[in-house]
Formats: structure tokens, C-alpha cells, sequence
């Protein structure tokens, strides 16, 4: 029998907000251990939390740039549950009314054609406390400077079909993030989490088999293997006979396997109500008017833009559009550069070619935008070809120097019109009657000088093989 995955995602994103979601300490990432806490923060009894407004108005972005529908009366629960990095004993989340729902986003899939992604709903909801594991001692420190740290929780409906389809979600959901500004969407440090819920049923039927949940998913690379792992460990516990049980998986990076962490038996029973400490969050037409009016251009949008406005093909549209930073460098470019293509071709083959062997972002690049259009304005004007701006590109990198100071440096100047650089020979002649006589007394050396004095002149375009030429015919 063929069996068809199915999968659902649900991604944690911290926002970018200066200060936590109930209190105002600040979310500053990597502070001394407890230094960012408050009586609110650390659960203290008799304290009050007060909403930050930042958060409610990054997720109402995150809403409607996912096409949700923005619920005009929200409120928050208390999600119950022991451990200790929780001082208060619950966690201040949304239950049954989240504040977006129903929305979509579309991915791209390999062969270029996009698929729609349901978005069953984004809530608000405070991060807990780290803790960390003395490798040594056999205790445990607890840091709660993360406490209260503002997240949106993204539920996905069951409508991925392949590790490779999650893989597409996840870039393009933290994409929409950064575009929008409201978080840095790092899974290494821990800013942007997921976890996966995995089953599979019978090729072509509609009900939905038992799902397995896949927690501790810390980079891509694990989302997508782990989601492969479970289809094969799920097809394998069917193929034997057996049945999948429901039940919360742990990724193991390192053995490249999963392993259960609990069944349904021991799943938490949360026993969620509303906060009796916080008013639901009302939210007018006129509040959601001004947030949809902030939002900047989106990934999709830009794509299509790219396409028409630039007319790139959609493969280079797609990928330049990815990050905000990479498709904001492409258009500082193509205002000075005219071919469109050109800036396109450079970009993603010898730029990125470069900063995915040297594991560095955009952001990190060498070579700033208006350093590499200027290098391809010098291709499009024909001072050099693009063969010597590889050249010249490589120097960039190596010492930062501007592309002109390098091709004049280096004489790389495609300049081979004689009569031009002959006017330039002449001129250092004329001008040097006592060095042009000890040379031709037998003074050699002096030759390195003319060059130097004609290349001068030229501001280092001449062709150096043509100014030996010339230097040596008239210097006979
Ligand atoms: P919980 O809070 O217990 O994790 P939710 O109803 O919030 O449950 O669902 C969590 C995620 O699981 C959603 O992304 C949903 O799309 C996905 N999901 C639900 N049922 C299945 C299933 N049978 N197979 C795969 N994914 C599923
Ligand atoms: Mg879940
Ligand atoms: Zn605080």
C-alpha cells in the first residue's frame, strides 16, 4: 500500500519588542543571568501584568500579512503546568480565541509551481525561562531574563505534504517575518522555534491517521530529517502490523533518530482558563486599517514585482527575494546598473557563490551593493569585460578596495585604442628629456619609469602590453 504523509506545523517566533509582553523589562538578548527581571516577570504574588501594545500590533502584522482574519475580541488564558523555569505556574497564552485565524500563506515547491498553506490561527503568548544544565555539578541554574519574552505561536492546518513542503513553509514564514520586521527569526538561538506533528494514511483516502508530535527541531536541516525519520518509523510500525501511537517525540540530532518522550496518557492536562488579571483584547476596524497600511511589501509581492518591473526570470525573482536584506541589496544595484540580468546573474552566482562558501549572510557581504555596481557599470560602460571583473571582484574581497582603484591599479582597462595611448607616450617623452637620454644610453632599468609616467597619465586604463610597444618603438 502507498501511504501519503501529513503534516502540520506549529512555529514559536519571539518578537522584536525592546521590552517584555507584561512588564517593562527589556528583552535584550544575552544579559548577566537575572539581570532582566521584575517582581511581574518573576511571578511574585500580588503583582499585575499590563499588555504591551507592540506585541499586539506585530501580531495583528503577522495576521494580516498571512491573510488571517483578526479577531475583533481576544483574550488570554493561563496554560497550567509545573517546571521550573515557569515561576508563576502558568503561562500566559491564548486559548480559544486566539487573536488571527483562518489564513493562508503560499510556498514554492521545487519544480517552481506554488502550493497554499492554511494557517489555522496566531496567538500571543509569553516565552518561559532557560535553564541551564551545570555539565560538571549535578545541579541546575535557572536564568529567567527570557521570562515574559513576547512570542506569536503559527499553527498550521495539516496541508504539508513532504519534509521537503516544511522545509518551504518554515523559510517562507520566517521570511514573512523579518520582512515585517517583528522578529529575527534565528532557529539557532533559539528566537524561532517549531515543532512538527507527523502522520500518514493510505494513498488517496481522506481520514487523517494518529499523529506523532516532534519536539526539539532546533535548525532546518532537523526539521526536515526528523519529519523524514517519522515517515519511514511510521510506515515500518504499519508495514509490522502494528499501530501508530499518539505521542511526543524528541529529535536526537546526534544519533539521527527520535525517541518518545511521552504517550498520550502522560500529555499534560493544561487545564486553561481565562486570565482573570488581563481584559480581552478589543480591536476596531480602525486599528486594523492603520496596522494594514504599515505593512511593507511582502516576499510575494516583491517576487511578482521583480519579475514585471525587472523582467527576471522567476527562479532568479524567487531567490532574491527570499531574505529582505538580499532582495534590498539586488535593487540598490539594478538603480545604477541598467541590465537588470547582469545584477541578477552576479548576485546570485559569484556573490552568493561567495558567501555561501564563506557561511556568511547578506548582511556580512564583502562587497557592499554600490561597490559591486560600480564594478558592473564598468561592464556595462566596456571599460572591462566580464572576465576581468571576476578578477577585480576577487581583489574587492581580498583588500575592500573600490573596483575603480583596482582596475586602474592593476591596468586592467580594456583600453587598446593606440593612437589614444600613443598622445599619453609622446607626452611622457616630452616631458622627460633626461631620463629618455640615460635610457637610451643604456639605462634599462628606466623603462619601469615610463610605464609608470604613461599609466599615470592614462589614470591606468592604458593596456600595458601596448604601452611597452609603444614605449619601445619610440625610445629606439
Ligand atoms: P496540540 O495543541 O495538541 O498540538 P493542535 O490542534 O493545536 O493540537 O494541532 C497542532 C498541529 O497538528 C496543527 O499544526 C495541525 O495541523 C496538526 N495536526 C493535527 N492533526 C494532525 C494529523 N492527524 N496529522 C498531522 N498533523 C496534524
Ligand atoms: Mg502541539
Ligand atoms: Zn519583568
Amino acid at each position: 500500500m502507498e501511504f501519503e504523509p501529513v503534516i502540520g506545523l506549529e512555529v514559536h517566533s519571539q518578537l522584536k519588542t525592546n521590552t517584555k509582553i507584561f512588564c517593562s523589562c527589556s528583552t535584550e538578548f544575552g544579559a548577566d543571568p537575572n539581570t532582566h527581571v521584575c517582581p511581574v516577570c518573576l511571578g511574585m504574588p500580588g503583582v499585575l501584568p499590563v499588555l504591551n501594545k507592540t506585541v499586539v500590533e506585530f501580531a495583528m502584522r503577522m495576521g494580516l500579512a498571512t491573510h488571517c482574519t483578526i479577531s475583533r475580541r481576544s483574550r488570554f488564558a493561563r496554560k497550567n503546568y509545573f517546571y521550573p523555569d515557569l515561576p508563576k505556574g502558568y503561562q500566559i497564552s491564548q486559548y480559544e480565541l486566539p487573536i488571527a485565524e483562518h489564513g493562508h500563506i503560499n510556498i514554492t515547491l521545487e519544480d517552481g509551481t506554488t502550493k497554499r498553506i492554511g494557517i489555522t490561527r496566531i496567538h500571543m503568548e509569553e516565552d518561559a525561562g532557560k535553564l541551564i544544565h551545570d555539565p560538571v555539578r549535578p545541579v541546575s541554574l535557572v536564568d529567567y531574563n527570557r521570562t515574559g519574552t513576547p512570542l506569536i505561536e503559527i499553527v498550521s492546518e495539516p496541508d504539508i505534504r513532504s519534509p521537503e513542503e516544511a522545509g518551504a513553509y518554515l523559510r517562507q514564514i520566517r521570511s514573512i517575518l523579518r520582512y515585517l520586521g517583528i522578529s529575527d527569526g534565528n532557529m539557532e538561538e533559539g528566537s524561532f522555534r517549531c515543532d512538527a506533528n507527523v502522520s500518514i494514511r493510505p494513498k488517496g483516502t481522506e481520514t487523517f491517521g494518529t499523529r506523532a508530535e516532534l519536539k526539539n527541531l532546533n535548525s532546518f536541516k532537523y526539521v526536515e530529517s526528523a519529519i523524514a525519520y517519522e515517515i519511514k518509523r511510521q510506515k515500518a510500525v504499519i508495514a509490522e502490523g502494528g499501530k501508530v501511537v499518539q505521542e511526543t517525540r524528541l529529535w536526537d540530532s546526534a544519533k539521527n533518530r527520535s525517541n518518545s518522550m511521552r504517550g498520550k496518557e502522560e500529555a499534560h492536562d493544561y487545564r486553561y482558563f481565562p486570565d482573570p488579571d488581563l481584559v480581552p483584547i478589543v480591536i476596531d476596524d480602525a486599528w486594523i486599517a492603520s496596522v494594514r497600511q504599515s505593512l511593507p511589501e511582502l516576499p510575494e509581492a516583491r517576487k511578482e514585482r521583480f519579475v514585471s518591473e525587472y523582467g527576471l526570470p522567476l527562479y532568479d525573482a524567487e531567490v532574491l527575494t527570499a531574505a529582505k536584506e538580499l532582495a534590498d541589496y539586488f535593487e540598490d544595484c539594478a538603480r545604477i546598473v541598467e541590465n537588470p540580468k547582469l545584477v541578477s546573474n552576479w548576485v546570485m552566482g559569484t556573490l552568493l557563490g561567495l558567501l555561501n562558501a564563506e557561511g556568511k549572510t547578506i548582511e556580512q557581504s564583502p562587497v557592499s551593493s554600490s561597490q559591486l555596481a560600480e564594478l558592473l557599470a564598468l561592464i556595462e560602460a566596456d571599460v572591462i569585460s566580464g572576465k576581468i571583473a571576476k578578477t577585480v571582484f576577487d581583489e574587492m574581497v581580498k583588500s575592500g578596495k573600490a573596483p575603480k582603484a583596482i582596475v586602474a591599479e592593476k591596468g586592467l582597462v580594456q583600453v587598446t585604442d593606440e593612437s589614444a595611448i600613443e598622445s599619453a607616450v609622446d607626452q611622457v617623452i616630452a616631458a622627460n628629456p633626461g631620463e629618455v637620454e640615460k635610457f637610451k644610453a643604456g639605462n634599462a632599468k628606466l623603462m619601469g619609469f615610463f610605464v609608470g609616467q604613461v599609466m599615470k597619465e592614462t589614470k591606468g586604463k592604458a593596456n600595458p602590453q601596448i604601452v611597452n610597444k609603444l614605449l619601445a618603438q619610440k625610445l629606439k
